[in-house]
């Protein structure tokens, strides 16, 4: 775990906030108990294995800590490839970016969501809330009827933690309002050029 994420100087390095990790593991380890969890920390190849701590709640990640994006990706590749036995990738996703919407917004955030957002002003506000959680890259998110496509450019990641980040847009459309609201299309560059996501949603 480092602080001042915003010292970096080699872009392609990110570093995602705890509070948008923890609840993968949290749901990971509710859906399917914690050894399952401490066998994913053990399942990690050096030298992410170094940097968890198997048996801890959340195997050690704190929600004000800055981890690699890289980290996150190794741990969200292990749940999601493990969650895919028994349940649909699709369900996992959803799973996940409910709980990471409902934990990281605070209780006021949330309500402003349910109570005035659109899609439109979720979209424009992509990019602030991208700040938050992470310590480098770019997202732009754009509104056409009844679908939303968003274009991120950020550190080197995995395709599976690319798809988690992207599960959370889900959830935040659905507390504006959205109902049935899916992911179409992703396509992930692993950063070495931008990922995109197109989700869309039944007109209202
Ligand atoms: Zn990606």
């Amino acid at each position: 775990m480092e602080t001042d994420p915003q010292w970096e100087g080699d872009t392609r390095r990110g570093k995602a906030k705890g509070v948008i990790i923890r609840p993968m593991l949290d749901w990971f380890a509710h859906a399917f108990g914690p050894d399952a969890l401490a066998e994913v920390a053990t399942s990690l190849e050096a030298p992410w294995r170094d940097e968890v701590v198997a048996g801890r709640p959340a195997l050690g990640i704190v929600p004000t800590g800055w981890y690699d994006e890289r980290l996150a990706s190794a741990l969200a590749d292990a749940i999601v490839t493990r969650a895919s036995r028994t349940m649909t990738e699709a369900d996992a996703l959803r799973a996940i970016g409910a709980m990471t919407v409902d934990r990281s917004l605070g209780r006021v955030s949330r309500a402003a969501l349910e109570w005035f957002a659109s899609p439109d002003t979720a979209a424009v506000s992509a990019q602030m809330f991208w700040r938050f959680y992470h310590s480098t890259g770019s997202i732009s998110a754009s509104i056409a009827g009844s679908t939303m496509h968003a274009v991120g450019n950020w550190g080197l990641h995995g395709e599976k933690w690319c798809a988690v980040v992207g599960a959370s847009s889900v959830r935040v459309l659905e507390l504006t309002g959205c109902r049935d609201v899916h992911v179409q299309r992703h396509t992930c560059s692993g950063g070495e050029s931008s990922c995109e996501m197109t989700l869309r949603w039944s007109p209202r």
